[in-house]
């Protein structure tokens, strides 16, 4: 366990503690020899151990032990020798998208903050139309009940049976931050941006043309040298996105100059959207925030 606004100087020195080990994860070797039984057994084990370990290391934060606002505190002794009361609450959380999936037992490749159906995922929703958001409590209910048609309720939400420690929490945990920006942004949003723009160009004819531009980009500064088109490159890693995010919007809007009437206010939109995005991302990297900061990632 650790506090992130640690500099990586002090989080790196093991004499400065700047980690806690808070509980060993009993993670089984992994043993592809074994009989399929014994593999299957494994697969139903492991998700119980990884509950059972989150139980009890959140035990303190659940509704059970913590009814009111008024309770949960305890004394804490600070790093300035002081005791103070405090509550502590899960504040935020890291985690790949198919983590999520496990923490919250759903089901592979499906979203963990709302209902949207699995062949929908990644579809544009208009605000007055989003998919109903997860309801914990209501999956809760359902599991306590184990009876045959709650657990077809919750198979149909494409969550899984049994008990979940983040179903007890009182707080919404998709809502948490996600203080991530590898995951959340730059192999999460961003990924998803250069694919979409990257349809862009091939339906308007484009990709040629965005193709020779993206390699013409200048290896200044600290960029490294392009010897790959975007098609060229399978996956992007986190540097890779942080570096394109430079200078992608130039690329874009080089790529979709001209066009006939038809096309201008589609490459105008497109243009605007990369934009939108980039500058979120830009603010989203600052070290702090103020209500100025936020209010210019709202507005972007
Ligand atoms: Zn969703």
């Amino acid at each position: 366990m650790t506090i992130g606004n640690l500099s990586s100087k002090i989080r790196q020195m093991p004499s400065t503690n700047s980690v806690v080990m808070v509980s060993l994860l009993p993670i089984p070797i992994k043993n592809r020899n074994i009989p399929q039984k014994g593999l299957d057994e494994q697969r139903q084990t492991n998700p119980e151990v990884r509950n059972e370990v989150l139980r009890r290391l959140l035990q303190p934060l659940t509704l059970k032990d913590n009814p009111s606002a008024e309770s949960g505190y305890y004394n804490v002794l600070c790093a300035d020798g002081n005791f103070r009361r405090c509550k502590p609450v899960l504040a935020a959380w890291l985690a790949d998208c198919p983590e999520y999936s496990h923490l919250h037992h759903l089901e592979r490749h499906v979203c963990f903050w709302c209902e949207c159906p699995k062949n929908e995922l990644g579809d544009y929703v208009p605000p007055d139309k989003q998919h109903p958001r997860r309801d914990h409590n209501q999956y809760r209910t359902l599991s306590d009940a184990n009876t045959k048609a709650a657990n077809a309720e919750l198979s149909s939400h494409h969550v899984h049976q049994g008990f979940n420690v983040f179903r007890h929490i009182p707080c919404i945990v998709s809502d948490l931050p996600k203080p991530d920006l590898l995951h959340t942004m730059q192999i999460g949003m961003l990924d998803h941006l250069h694919k979409w723009i990257f349809d862009v160009m091939k339906t308007h004819e484009r990709l040629d043309k965005y193709n020779a531009i993206w390699l013409s980009v200048p290896a200044y500064h600290d960029l490294t040298p392009k010897n790959k088109s975007y098609e060229e490159v399978s996956q992007g890693n986190g540097k890779e996105m942080e570096e394109m995010s430079r200078y992608l919007l130039g690329v874009v809007t080089q790529s979709l100059r001209g066009g006939s009437p038809a096309q201008r206010p589609i490459f105008n939109r497109a243009i605007e959207c990369t934009r939108a995005l980039l500058d979120f991302y830009m603010y989203a990297r600052y070290k702090s925030h103020d209500d100025a900061t936020l209010s210019y990632m709202e507005d972007a």
